[in-house]
């Protein structure tokens, strides 16, 4: 559900920024609204993590340029690191999708309460992966159960087109029920829908373990393979962490 806008700036001595949504007719009534929260990743001390090169809402995108939409989720990860899942969940759909780039791969896992050991909230969350090679994730079969950690696809290069730096792009959903329609997007590609689903910043989804401190800094947790993971709260980091 990755979502393009068009903003325009009026510099009055104010900003008044102007969002047209592209695409088909039902967009207007469905675009959510992407507000920065001002999380940053704290990482561990003892891992080397790649770190997150674009956070979410911000203007500007990983190469340096501005971007014409605001991030609706974060960049991370170098060509060829294999993603983790960042709790258990169900696959919902793995297809061809086009944000703009190129063909290339999406797949979308969904979290319940349980995946994230949680009593109360919303009752499921949505991660979204694009950017990925499609042969890669084809296997991926609806209702499929994928653990925490698991490894799910390879970071390349959006649309496959080697033009574009590599990265993923995560998206985090949160939604009060699990119904999904498709539709087709402005690329002729198609696109998942889930009315009561709202963005959040995966951010506020990796710090629900530990609450962010008081300057909004997120301890970033590694997987770590054989660890007990019962009791943990939220999200573990989707980029493998090598220990010092
Ligand atoms: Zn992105």
């Amino acid at each position: 559900m990755l979502l393009f806008r068009y903003a325009i700036f009026i510099v009055a001595g104010f900003f008044v920024t102007l969002t047209v949504t592209m695409g088909n007719a039902t967009d207007s009534d469905d675009t959510p609204t992407v507000t920065p929260t001002g999380l940053k990743p704290n990482y561990p001390a003892g891992y080397n993590c790649t770190p997150i090169s674009s956070p979410y809402g911000s203007w500007i995108d990983v190469d340096g340029t501005r971007r014409d939409e605001i991030h609706t989720g974060v960049d991370v990860g170098r060509l060829g690191e294999w993603i983790l899942a960042p709790a258990s969940g169900t696959v919902r759909a793995a297809w061809k999708a086009n944000w703009k780039w190129g063909t290339e791969g999406a797949l979308l896992i969904q979290h319940d309460r349980d995946d994230l050991n949680l009593t109360k909230g919303p009752k499921f969350y949505y991660s979204e992966f694009d950017h990925l090679d499609f042969d890669e994730i084809k296997h991926f079969r609806e209702g499929q159960k994928v653990k925490r950690g698991q490894r799910l696809a390879r970071v390349t290069h959006p649309g496959e087109n080697q033009t574009y730096l590599p990265e993923v792009h995560w998206e985090v959903w949160k939604a009060d029920h699990d119904n999904l329609t498709w539709r087709t997007n402005r690329y002729d590609a198609p696109d998942w829908w889930n009315d009561s689903a709202e963005l959040v910043d995966p951010l506020s989804l990796l710090g629900l373990n530990n609450p962010p401190t008081e300057d909004k800094s997120v301890a970033i947790v590694p997987f770590v393979n054989g660890k007990d993971y019962d009791g943990f709260r939220g999200f573990t980091y989707i980029m493998p962490c090598t220990p010092k």
